[in-house]
């Protein structure tokens, strides 16, 4: 206790000590300038700064002068801009500056604010800052700025940048400038390999190893250190991996003395820290640990909160600040294993560590301060005059790829959490910035669920044990292959002689399942099972039918390894696609049964005495589910449990591609004691049993998920009145699209690639939201169709049972025939842009992009659903809409663009059921995105969506006089 106190006596003697030496205000917070007036304005009025950093962050990819001034404009002419700066655009209207005049002198203003935080465009364009720096014996740390990398050339092209730059320290830099503390080089390892994901954790590490070692060896030969950044927290695991393998190498034994970021924000961090420690102390090796905050909280909160994973970062800055001290004391206390970097700008967490290294009696050689390159000058200078080591973590890049961390930056600079908006701007006592960080008196609250709808989490890979438990169920699943699947008919198994083969389309020859087939006469039997189990079922309670979803659902929980594995075989999903269907699968179940607990209350209309109306929504009858492979246990349930728990009784058939996942799912209700005769299961084929459900006068009602031309038929056999039939079939019927994805020259090439890539090739284009067409707005077309083209070469095309794989095969036999005749369609069509060729056994086809193919030709009009992408050129948005609504589909839809006069005209003018923007257009959720289209898409409301049950139901009003003999009973 004694000594706690003596230490917080002391870091409020080194803290005044260092508060009062300082006499400036940091540059970029200095209200003198306009560049302080600008954070000035940003930290008062929160729409502003959101505005400003979005303009900032478009403004490098903006090619014309004309786009410049437009873009001012709307991001700032309207009421809510502080009046100084509207008045100022305005004033440069009405003055009549020219474009020119005006769009240069706001590149000019962006470029001095990234100047503020960038050392440089490249190292040579540095040099002047960074000697700069030398001559204030400040040592530095330069990390290279750059775009996200998309392709495999995209990363050799980083690993080459990285090279020169070692190169170039040595040399030029090395001779001009000494600051005896060596210099160092920061790298994210999401730079160096396209495709680094952990979910391939061993692909992921030998891939990034390899391209990181010559700059390690080159690094080694010029005695330079390299400290390996800290990204985001799903990168977090593999890029410790990485770091201790690559120095677990004979030949870097040597290597000057190396390190990692750790971030304080993080609750693992603790541990992380304490391993490393152990592996260096087991290892005899010293590494650097620089030790920061971390500069991702707002991505990894919302990020995290959107996939339903644990939130890994303290909610509270406070506790951020108290880890940071926990985790500096962990530092000074090992130095003989570690070189502790502590990075801050907080005078507290400084003088915490100058008052613990006292202490300690460590020199002052033992450790050293690191501060961000434009931030924070007074500060450094102050330590420097105690004699303190103080190196400068100096970004270098271009204005595209500096903008985002330059937001980063500005955001830092002006959060409310802020230290240095805290102590330069807000001017704090110092007895408040030098209070010890306090612990939440209030524990973190989670949101209650109490019930309501949440989405289920897909698995996180980036942890090893889901990982190992896909591979265990991958193995365990083989075991069950060729097996037989009966029939399920009222409660009985029963076993055809027909068989349905259900195959790998990896790898043809292995037979996922035999499925029993049924026909005409075991069509009957299931309609009668159905009606007779009906009259029971539609007089259940809603609340009880809504609980018989809710254990399936908690079963498919259970097994959702097992379900996930199976698709991998039997359809050919990747890993993650087959969990998330899996997933969607348990939304569906777990959305319903609280749609229909909401609906299931009779509604009293009006307020009339002496007169009650009730408004209930009673059971259709009997009904077909009809459903496609693509998304085999995710629609097949959806439908399938919207039927039940409504109160009807359904006959399920599924796909011939993926009956035993039909089947798995007809198992899963029945363990959880559906009732006999609720689920029918009746695989067979489409034309025959499927036709013959469909015309069946004693069906009411058909939910059907499949292609354009099996919907529009039903819709036409299911038309016909036969005789003995009493109602007219509802039909729900969910066909196929043409997506389109519209790029404008606003957009975020980084985010733009990667959207197309993954709507396109995901799933080998097998989905019914896939983007089968990009529609690219003026003259941008060249660097995106280069970088598209790299991305699609750059990915992996193999079975998806191999956790790196991106790209499995195309279904079958027919998909792989039908999808290569399209792509000899398109090489009369358009200009080809990439034919990727493959060499696997089984359905495998590479990507194919065209380009300039007209927007009537048969590539750009018909559902190919295939890896096959047709790129086409408008001259401006108007043109763009008008090719993207030129297909009879209106399935779903994307836009990538940061012009907000444009999002708004896409969204006015983009007729299709589901439109997205800036993001992929695959991958809706339920209850978040309800998915469905119109026009040749699709008749019904959304799947997962608050009108979707009303399809399955008959609305009934009742109006009952209760007014007897003059007597009315109040209310
Ligand atoms: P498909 O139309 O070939 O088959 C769908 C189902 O219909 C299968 O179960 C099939 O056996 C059955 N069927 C075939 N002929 C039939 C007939 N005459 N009578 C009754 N049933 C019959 O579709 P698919 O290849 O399984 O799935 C891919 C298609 O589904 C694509 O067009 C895709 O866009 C579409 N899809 C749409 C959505 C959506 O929500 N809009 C979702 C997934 C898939």
């Amino acid at each position: 206790m004694d000594s706690e106190l003596s230490l917080e006596k002391k870091i409020r003697e080194l803290g005044l000590d260092i508060y009062s030496s300082i006499r400036e205000v940091p540059p970029a917070l200095d209200t003198r300038r306009w560049m302080g007036k600008i954070m000035e304005w940003s930290m008062k009025d929160k729409d502003f700064k959101t505005r400003l950093f979005r303009f900032i962050d478009v403004l490098p990819s903006l090619k014309t002068d004309e786009l410049i001034v437009r873009l001012l404009h709307e991001y700032f002419t309207d009421v809510d801009t502080p009046k100084i700066i509207r008045g100022a655009i305005e004033r440069i209207s009405r003055q009549g500056f020219l474009p020119k005049m005006t769009a240069t002198l706001v590149r000019k203003s962006v470029e001095s604010l990234a100047r503020q935080f960038i050392a440089g465009k490249d190292p040579e364009d540095a040099l002047n800052s960074l000697a700069a720096l030398g001559k204030e014996n400040l040592a530095f740390s330069i990390d290279l700025l750059g775009e996200t990398v998309v392709s495999d050339k995209e990363a050799r092209n980083y690993q080459e940048r990285y090279l020169d730059l070692v190169g170039f320290l040595r040399g030029e830099i090395g001779e001009s400038v000494d600051t005896g503390s060596g210099h160092d080089i920061s790298l994210k390892i999401s730079s160096f390999y396209s495709q680094l994901d952990p979910v391939d954790w061993f692909g992921s590490v030998k891939q990034t190893k390899e391209a990181l070692r010559p700059i390690l060896r080159k690094a080694k030969e010029l005695c330079i250190s390299v400290t390996f950044d800290m990204e985001h927290y799903y990168y977090k695991d593999l890029t410790i991996a990485v770091f201790q393998s690559l120095l677990e190498e004979n030949e870097f034994e040597a290597l000057p003395l190396s390190g990692i970021a750790l971030q304080a924000y993080l609750k693992d961090t603790k541990e992380d820290l304490l391993r490393l420690i152990g592996w260096a102390k087991e290892k005899s090796r010293r590494v650097t640990v620089r030790l920061v905050k971390g500069a991702y909280w707002d991505y990894e909160v919302v990020i995290n909160r959107q996939k339903g994973w644990p939130v890994p970062v303290f909610l509270n800055k406070e506790e951020t600040d108290r880890n940071f001290e926990e985790l500096t004391k962990i530092l000074l206390e090992n130095t003989r294993f570690v070189s502790p970097a502590i990075a801050t700008h907080n005078i507290r967490s400084i003088s915490y560590a100058l008052a613990l290294a006292d202490f300690l009696s460590l020199p002052k050689e033992a450790f050293e301060f690191q501060m961000l390159y434009g931030m924070a000058e007074p500060l450094r200078e102050a330590l420097q005059r105690i004699r303190c080591t103080v190196r400068v973590y100096a970004p270098v890049g271009g204005l595209i790829p500096g903008m985002a961390y330059l937001v980063r930056r500005l955001l830092e600079n002006t959060s409310n959490e802020s230290f240095l908006r805290r102590s330069f701007v807000e001017k704090s006592p110092f007895e408040e910035l030098i209070q010890a960080p306090q612990t939440p008196q209030k524990a973190e609250v989670g949101r209650s669920l109490s019930g309501a709808f949440r989405n289920e989490p897909d698995l996180d890979f980036s942890l090893s044990k889901n990982r190992e438990k896909m591979a265990d169920a991958l193995k365990d699943m083989r075991n069950e292959f060729n097996k037989r699947y009966p029939l399920f008919i009222s409660g009985g198994e029963i076993l055809t002689d027909g068989e349905t083969v259900s195959l790998n389309p990896s790898a043809p020859h292995e037979v996922i399942g035999r499925v029993s087939f049924g026909q005409k006469k075991e069509a009957e039997e299931a309609i009668e099972g159905a009606t007779k189990a009906c009259k029971e079922w539609r007089r259940t309670d809603p609340k009880e039918r809504a609980e018989y979803l809710l254990r399936t659902a908690a079963k498919m929980r259970q097994k959702k390894f097992e379900l996930a594995a199976l698709e991998i075989y039997e359809v050919g999903k990747t890993w993650k696609d087959a969990d998330a269907d899996v997933s969607e699968a348990i939304d569906y179940l777990e959305f319903y049964s609280r749609e229909m607990i909401r609906l299931g209350k009779p509604k009293i209309l009006g307020d009339y005495p002496g007169e009650e109306n009730e408004y209930v929504y009673n059971p259709r009858g009997i009904g077909v589910v009809i459903s496609p492979w693509n998304f085999p246990l995710a629609i097949s349930t959806g439908m399938v449990s919207a039927g039940i728990v409504a109160g009807n009784c359904v006959i399920f058939k599924p796909s011939g591609l993926s009956p035993v996942t039909g089947y798995k799912l007809v198992e899963i209700f029945s363990l959880c004691g559906l009732p006999h005769g609720v689920l029918q299961f009746l695989p067979g084929s489409g034309e025959e049993v499927g036709e013959y459900l469909v015309s069946h006068p004693k069906i009411d009602f058909i939910a059907f998920t499949g292609s354009r031309d099996v919907g529009l038929r039903i819709i036409r056999v299911a038309g016909e009145t036969r005789k003995g039939q009493r109602s007219v079939k509802k039909i729900i019927a969910e066909m196929g699209g043409k997506n389109a994805i519209i790029i404008d020259e606003t957009a975020d090439l980084d985010e733009a690639v990667k959207g197309v890539i993954e709507s396109a090739l995901g799933y080998q284009g097998q989905k019914c939201s896939a983007c089968s067409r990009v529609i690219v707005v003026g003259d941008i077309i060249k660097v995106f169709l280069n970088r598209l083209k790299g991305a699609a070469e750059s990915i992996q095309i193999g079975p998806p049972e191999e956790p790196g794989t991106f790209m499995g095969p195309v279904v079958d036999k027919e998909a792989l025939k039908k999808t290569k005749g399209y792509v000899e369609i398109g090489k009369n069509e358009g200009k080809e842009v990439l034919i990727r060729a493959v060499q696997e056994e089984g359905y495998f086809l590479g990507p194919a992009i065209f380009a300039d193919a007209p927007p009537e030709s048969r590539i750009a009009q018909e559902e190919i659903f295939g890896p096959v992408l047709a790129v086409m050129k408008a001259k401006d948005i108007e043109e763009a809409l008008e090719i993207a609504n030129m297909t009879s589909y209106s399935l779903s839809g994307g836009l990538f663009s940061r012009t907000p006069s444009v999002i708004k005209k896409v969204k006015d003018e983009f007729r299709v059921g589901n439109l997205y923007i800036n993001r992929k257009i695959t991958g809706a959720l339920v209850g978040r995105q309800p998915f469905g289209g119109f026009g040749m898409s699709g008749v019904g409301s959304k799947a997962g969506g608050p009108d979707y049950l009303l399809q399955f139901m008959n609305p009934v009003c009742i109006s009952e006089n209760t007014l007897r003999r003059g007597f009315a009973p109040l209310e």
